[in-house]
Parts: structure tokens; C-alpha cells; sequence
């Protein structure tokens, strides 16, 4: 297929790396062009604006920062929506809530194309080995002539049956995911705080029936101090955010999402936006005063 892909950040480059790889014919656009040259030396073709990377291809990947990355990016006289032909389809692998759905879908379909909403879940290596689980939501034709695209870049696709479903279940995935988080850090900068050694309290809880692939991965990170971003802190906090967003919108409580918000919006305030999400602990050992 003919393929466009905008974004070429963290998870956006090895998703076009992959699809490139599965053999589709590539076309890029990043804001910072410099992104693109790793895959354009293997052989994708560089445009020079949204509207022309869109133009005559069948699907249209984007993966952007959030909603105001989306508006300047899909709107507008060069923006990638005015070059989507009928019967072409937009795929947003971006978390970018149920409202900035809903927005892409009223413009999407105005041109006679149609939105997929494909949320991925797993961070950078995933999206570099093409492992990631990617929950996928659209009409059934959009998602039948989508399928080997997303199947390039995953190891499974969940199909939902609307743009705003498949939205929806991303957030609520990093909602869980957001207060697991924030409940580890905080739970490992009271031990450390006490005097309890942080390789040791991680082992313990792995060996507790609270364990999870995530303390561990996260867990090694923050042994080592590494806080080079795999999923960026104010990416978290957007993630919130639009979970709360969702929550006014459908009249449910979250107040511990709330909380998780609050505190990646602190990491943020801090100077940490652009760090990994573990490196909310830091933040609290340095409010639990420990030295490392
Ligand atoms: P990233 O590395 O920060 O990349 C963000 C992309 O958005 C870059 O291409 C960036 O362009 C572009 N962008 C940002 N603001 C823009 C603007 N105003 N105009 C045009 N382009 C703009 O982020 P990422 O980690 O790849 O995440 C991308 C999306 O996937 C986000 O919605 C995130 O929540 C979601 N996601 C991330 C992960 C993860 O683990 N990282 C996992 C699942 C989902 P430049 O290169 O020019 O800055």
C-alpha cells in the first residue's frame, strides 16, 4: 500500500521504520525534518508539508504529541486532512482522547475518507520490535483494509467498534497504569526514606503478590538513575488529563486519577517533563529528602 506517516518521535519513527519493512511504499513528514533521515536513507520518500504527505496514499498514520500537535498538523490549507482523497483512511496511533476523536472523525469523514482510532499500547522497544498491542476501533471496512497495516506494527490488534471506543480504552489503560506508577514511586521514596534499601524493596514487592512487569522494568530504571524518556512525563500528564476529561464527560469519579494527574503535573512543574515516567520517584525522594 501507499502509506503517509506523520510524527516521527519516540514511537512514530520505528512504526514507519516497520512499515517500511512490511513493504509498504513510505512517505514522511516531521516538524523537525532532521527525524526523518534515518528512514528517508532507507528509502521513504520526505514531503514538505502535512497535505502533501496525505496526498494519494491509501492510509495516513499519524502519531503526535496531543490535541494542539493534531490541530496544527491535520487542519488548515497544508494541513493533512485537505490532502486525504475519498475512500482513503486516517490512522491516529496518538493518545489523543474521546473529544480530539470526535473532531478528526466530523473532518475526516467531510472529505469521504474514514478515521481509524488506533491507541498503542507499550512504549519504545515495543514499537521498535513491531510488539506493540494496538487497540483499534473504525467501521468495519476502514478496519478490514487497515488491518495488515496495524498488523505490521503489533503483535496483536484489539478491534473496537468506534473511533471514540478505541480512544476510550486507552485512557483507560493509562489511568491503571498511571496510578501504578505513582503508587510505586511513592511506596519506594517512603523505604528509601526510612532507611531501606531500594534494590531490596523492589525484589520484595516483585516477590509479593502485588508484582508486576512493570515494577520490575521501571524498577531497574530507577536503580540506575537512567531517566532517558521511553514515554515522557508530560506525555503522562496529558494522558491524565484527557482521562479526567472522559471522566467529566460520562459522569464518572476518578479521584485517584486526579491525584496521579496532580503529581505528574508536580514532576512537570519540577523540570521533569521531559524525562522517562519513572522519573516521578525522583521527585519524591527528593521531597522524602533521600540522598542518592
Ligand atoms: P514524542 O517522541 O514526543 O513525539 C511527538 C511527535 O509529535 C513528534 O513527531 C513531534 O515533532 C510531534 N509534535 C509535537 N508537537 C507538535 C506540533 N505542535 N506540531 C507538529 N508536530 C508536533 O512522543 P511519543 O512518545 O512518540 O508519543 C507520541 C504519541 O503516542 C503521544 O500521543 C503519546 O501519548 C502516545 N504514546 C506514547 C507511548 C510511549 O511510550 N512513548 C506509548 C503509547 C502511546 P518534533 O519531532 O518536531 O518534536
Amino acid at each position: 500500500m501507499r502509506i503517509g506517516f506523520l510524527g516521527l518521535g519516540t514511537m512514530g519513527e520505528p512504526m514507519a521504520n516497520n512499515l517500511r519493512r512490511a513493504g509498504h511504499a513510505m512517505t514522511v513528514w516531521n516538524r523537525t525534518p532532521s527525524k526523518a533521515e534515518h528512514i528517508v536513507a532507507k528509502g521513504a520518500t520526505l514531503a514538505t508539508t502535512p497535505r502533501e504527505c496525505a496526498t494519494a496514499q491509501d492510509i495516513v498514520f499519524v502519531c503526535l504529541a496531543d490535541e494542539r500537535a493534531l490541530e496544527q498538523v491535520l487542519d488548515g490549507e497544508n494541513g493533512a486532512i485537505a490532502g486525504l482523497g475519498a475512500g482513503s483512511i486516517l490512522v491516529d496511533t496518538s493518545t489523543s482522547g474521546v473529544r480530539a476523536t470526535r473532531w478528526m472523525q466530523d473532518r475526516v469523514s467531510a472529505r469521504g475518507a474514514s478515521l481509524v482510532s488506533a491507541p498503542v499500547l507499550g512504549s519504545k522497544v515495543a514499537a521498535e520490535k513491531a510488539q506493540l498491542i494496538v487497540v483499534a476501533g473504525g467501521a468495519p471496512q476502514a478496519l478490514e483494509r487497515a488491518r495488515p497495516a496495524l498488523h505490521a506494527i503489533s503483535a496483536r490488534v484489539v478491534e473496537l467498534e468506534s473511533p471514540q471506543h478505541a480512544a476510550l480504552m486507552k485512557l483507560v489503560v493509562n489511568a491503571v497504569g498511571g496510578a501504578m506508577i505513582t503508587g510505586f514511586s511513592e511506596a519506594l521514596a517512603l523505604g528509601a526514606g526510612g532507611g531501606l534499601d531500594l534494590a531490596k524493596m523492589i525484589e520484595t514487592v516483585q516477590a509479593s503478590s502485588f508484582h508486576s512487569p512493570i515494577y520490575l522494568m521501571k524498577g531497574e530504571q530507577v536503580l540506575a538513575k537512567d531517566w532517558e524518556p521511553r514515554f515522557a512525563i508530560a506525555l503522562a500528564e496529558k494522558d491524565q488529563r484527557l482521562a479526567q476529561e472522559a471522566a467529566d464527560a460520562y459522569g464518572a469519579k476518578m479521584p485517584i486519577n486526579s491525584a496521579v494527574r496532580r503529581l505528574f503535573a508536580d514532576a512537570v512543574e519540577s523540570g521533569r517533563g521531559d524525562k522517562d515516567l519513572c522519573a516521578v520517584a525522583d521527585l519524591m525522594f527528593d521531597w522524602a529528602g533521600v540522598k542518592r
